[in-house]
């Protein structure tokens, strides 16, 4: 315990420090949809440019974040830089910020995300705020913060879902316009018919409520078929691109299907 503390102190000073010393940078990822070939939104990704170790991915500093508290600055300022990169992108494309549970505890969250919006001049429906089933069940008085969000005109997906509690009745209380069904369900579709049997019916739920549903971690062209034969139409994975600086996806924003396969690590 001792030392995981200890490491996690590190990680909190280092990062402190990276912050300041503009090390964190945002990439993008698409939502393709797969019937058009277009790029529908871009998910704003967090990474940490370290001198020595190389690329950082988020798993290993928000969760460091998250406890601190310091998510609420580094999320302000990933909204901040995405809002202002989507601006520039063509107006049918979105962009997409990642929201933690914890940010859901400022009290002025909404009004953070207006303030964005307006200094940015992002028109408020270019932006989706993913979140998370924790951030339903955890924080008090979410269901206002939403509401207040989406007056703004703000859409809200709800991100991983089929992780947690994958409660359906949070699709009914909650004004989500889109769920994202974990890259888990992709892993699993062609061997499991369980699996298959539980995105059908997730797919036929998000119809009936008029709700999109993205299909994440889609890494094959058989699971890209699968999703497609239960209409699952609006695919993000590393079978189109890895998570990448905007400057390698401004030229495709336009058109995907020109573009070569993008594959190199990111
Ligand atoms: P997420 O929001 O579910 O983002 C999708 C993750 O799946 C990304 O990982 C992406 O690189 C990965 N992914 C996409 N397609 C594939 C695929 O085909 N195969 C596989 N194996 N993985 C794929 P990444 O970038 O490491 O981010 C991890 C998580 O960190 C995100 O999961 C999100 O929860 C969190 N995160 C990232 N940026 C932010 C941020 O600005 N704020 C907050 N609060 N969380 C963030
Ligand atoms: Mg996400
Ligand atoms: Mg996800």
């Amino acid at each position: 315990m001792q030392e995981a503390l200890t490491r996690k102190r590190a990680i909190d000073t280092e990062l402190r420090h990276a912050f300041l010393a503009n090390e964190l940078v945002v990439y993008y990822q698409p939502v393709v949809d797969s019937r058009t070939a277009t790029i529908v939104s871009l998910e704003a990704l967090l990474r940490w440019r370290h001198p020595t170790r190389g690329m950082i991915r988020p798993g290993e500093f928000i969760p460091v974040a998250e406890e601190t508290g310091m998510i609420i600055e580094l999320g302000a300022w990933a909204l901040r830089q995405a809002c202002n990169d989507a601006k520039s992108w063509p107006s049918n494309v979105r962009v997409a910020v990642n929201i933690a549970p914890r940010q859901f505890q400022q009290k002025d969250l909404a009004e953070m995300v207006a303030q964005t919006l307006r200094e940015s001049g992002l028109e408020p429906d270019r932006l989706e705020l993913e979140i998370t089933e924790t951030t339903l069940m955890e924080s008090d008085d979410v269901e206002s913060k939403l509401r207040e969000i989406e007056e703004l005109g703000v859409r809200l997906s709800l991100d991983d879902f089929g992780t947690g509690y994958s409660s359906l009745g949070y699709l009914n209380r909650f004004p989500v316009k889109k769920v994202k069904i974990d890259r888990s369900f992709a892993r699993q579709a062609i061997e499991s018919p369980k699996t298959q049997a539980i995105v059908s019916a997730i797919s036929a739920l998000a119809q009936d409520l008029s709700i999109d549903l993205v299909a994440e971690g889609v890494e094959t062209d058989a699971q890209l078929a699968f999703m497609a034969s239960k209409n699952i139409f609006l695919i993000q994975g590393y079978l189109y691109t890895r998570p990448r600086p905007i400057e390698e996806l401004r030229p495709l924003l336009a058109h995907w299907r020109d573009a070569p396969r993008l594959v190199s690590a990111a």
